[in-house]
């Protein structure tokens, strides 16, 4: 880890880096290089995959470390750290540090305690590729990606809403952290974004001399508790919902552009204001755009 980081930025993925409905960064770019050039690490902290974000890092020219599956788990790339920290284990090409039990925990649970519901859901693991692309639209590399889930389960629900609740009710009663997405119904372990941010940051700290600030960025409800982590929180502007409420002291900033858009804007905001002058904010401020 490098002894001389003094900010880290903290970034999703979907609707904030990558554009909410064709997944482009380009818009991006330019500030990802400028944040690179002063050794500023970029953290992508997504509910993506190990095998998505390995693929998108490159694409983004990013090595740096990274979270996955909403904080189940930190990759370090080992030409970033050729030594292992602290809590982590070797993964192929990468240190891995966990904040959840494996995928299979939470197969087997759905195995046993779902039986009085099976005709009713399917987990992941039991769809093909094929399928998971006609559900998602995703391509079918793309689904094939997706389902290398390393730490939670996504469930399709074949029921009336209504019927889910039973379901999600008795699951949880079994330990698990069940939570309701858009189209399927995940179930992993009481992970977030925030706490992945907390131990990354302290990681860094122990090798850095100055005090660390962190940046975040994020578009959703399930970015909340990175945002209000982080010493600066940027709320990336969403074409489909409003900005989630957060219950922060720190300095918000509400882009006025959506996705990378917004992202580059953010940037140029803080880096003039935070790097170039050196000017780290030390009292409540706010900038939002209506
Ligand atoms: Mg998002």
């Amino acid at each position: 880890m490098q002894s001389n980081t003094k900010c880290i930025v903290f970034s999703d993925l979907d609707g904030t880096l990558l554009d909410h409905f064709d997944y482009s960064f380009n818009a991006a770019l330019p500030a990802i290089a400028t944040l690179q050039s002063n050794n500023i690490p970029i953290i992508i902290n997504t509910s993506k995959t190990f095998a998505e974000v390995v693929d998108l890092q490159k694409n983004l020219t990013i090595s740096a470390p990274f979270i996955v599956e909403n904080g189940a788990a930190i990759f370090f790339p080992k030409s970033y750290t050729s030594q292992c920290p602290d809590e982590c284990i070797e993964y192929g090409d990468y240190w891995m540090k966990t904040f959840s039990q494996p995928r299979t925990a939470w197969i087997e649970l759905l195995k046993r305690e779902g039986k009085a519901f099976q005709d009713q859901f399917q987990g992941f693991s039991e769809l093909t590729n094929k399928s998971i692309a006609n559900l998602t639209g995703l391509s079918l590399e793309d689904a094939d990606k997706a389902n290398q889930r390393l730490f939670n389960e996504p469930v399709l629900w074949h029921d009336t809403p209504a019927k889910a609740q039973a379901f999600i009710d008795h699951i949880r009663s079994h330990g698990a952290n069940v939570l309701k997405g858009g189209r399927f119904i995940h179930v992993g372990d009481f992970t977030d974004k925030g706490r992945a941010l907390n131990w990354l940051t302290n990681l860094y700290q122990s090798a850095s001399n100055t005090a660390i600030k962190t940046i975040a960025l994020g578009d959703g409800e399930n970015d909340t508790a990175m945002l209000e982590t982080a010493h600066i929180a940027v709320q990336i502007r969403s074409p489909v919902h409003s900005f989630p409420i957060l219950d922060d002291e720190n300095f918000i900033y509400q882009t006025r552009e959506y996705g990378p858009k917004g992202w580059a804007e953010a940037m140029n905001f803080l880096y003039q204001d935070l790097l170039i002058q050196n000017a780290l904010i030390t009292e409540r401020q706010e900038k939002k755009y209506g």
